[in-house]
């Protein structure tokens, strides 16, 4: 059973970002529980791959904070937040396709170490088997010794799951997990993450469009508009409001 905690795990106050005169991310607030499942969602440029560039230290925040529990995230750099507890999965391209898929994943091992620079002089014997443990997780355990380049888009995505747990992630970060795939191997690759995910009491934080994987995955959502929270609740909540229905349909103007 996947427990959903009192504890906050994740306090988002009033972060801001702007591009030139354009605001992207414009005093957003939220809060995520520990073991939480949530949505964030809006339409396109509603700002939620500039808030989770934010959350993850790939963009600067101009003001606010970003607590991971008692820990301030804004202003570190991408590795710290790392190691602090954050990954985000199919974002780069972060597979070496001429490496076995067990290569891949012990090359993110070893920098989740710090030990980047090892990997290349000893033949491959660390943590091989703390890779293939991994990889059995995603299920692509007899798939570990293929080079990354022959598996499919989605065993890809599997292998790329499978990097971000390498750093052993409180809270795992997905924007758009299921973007360009077809509804088979979404409803896989969905079922896989919710699996990950329980199986390690994670925190699960992630964008999407199709709201049928919405409604499927979150316990709460938090809607964005023209880079602010429109509004956050349960799906029943979110699915029943006006407001929301209106920014996808592309007629509410909520800037004030
Ligand atoms: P979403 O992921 O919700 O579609 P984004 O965060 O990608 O939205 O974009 C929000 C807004 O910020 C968009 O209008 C986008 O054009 C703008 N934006 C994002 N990144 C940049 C950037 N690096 N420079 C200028 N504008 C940007
Ligand atoms: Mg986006």
């Amino acid at each position: 059973m996947r427990m959903i905690r009192t504890e906050l795990i994740l306090e988002v106050r009033d972060v801001s970002r702007s591009f030139g005169g354009f605001t992207a991310v414009d005093g957003v607030s939220f809060t995520v529980a520990a073991g939480e499942q949530r949505a964030i969602i809006g339409p396109n440029g509603a700002g939620k791959t500039t808030l989770f560039n934010l959350l993850t230290g790939l963009l600067r925040a101009d003001a606010g904070s970003v607590l991971l529990g008692e820990r301030e995230l804004i202003g570190l750099p991408p590795h710290r937040i790392a190691s602090a507890g954050v990954s985000r999965a199919f974002q780069t391209t972060s597979i070496f396709p001429r490496l076995s898929v067990r290569q891949n994943v012990q090359v993110a091992l070893l920098a989740a170490a710090g030990l980047t620079r090892r990997v290349w002089g000893d033949g491959w014997s660390q943590k091989r088997d703390e890779a293939e443990r991994i990889l059995e997780e995603v299920g692509l355990g007899t798939n570990a010794d293929q080079p990354a380049s022959m598996l499919s888009h989605g065993d890809q995505r599997a292998i790329e799951l499978a990097l971000a747990l390498a750093h052993r992630p409180q809270l795992l970060i997905l924007d758009e997990p299921t973007a360009g795939m077809a509804p088979a191997e979404t409803a896989a690759t969905m079922a896989l993450i919710r699996r990950v995910v329980a199986e390690r009491s994670m925190t699960l934080l992630f964008s999407e469009h199709d709201m049928e994987v919405v409604f499927g995955t979150a316990d709460r959502i938090t809607v964005m508009h023209q880079g602010r929270v429109l509004t956050e609740g349960t799906p029943a909540d979110v699915r029943g409001d006006a407001r929301v229905q209106e920014v996808y349909l592309g007629t509410a103007d909520v800037a004030s």
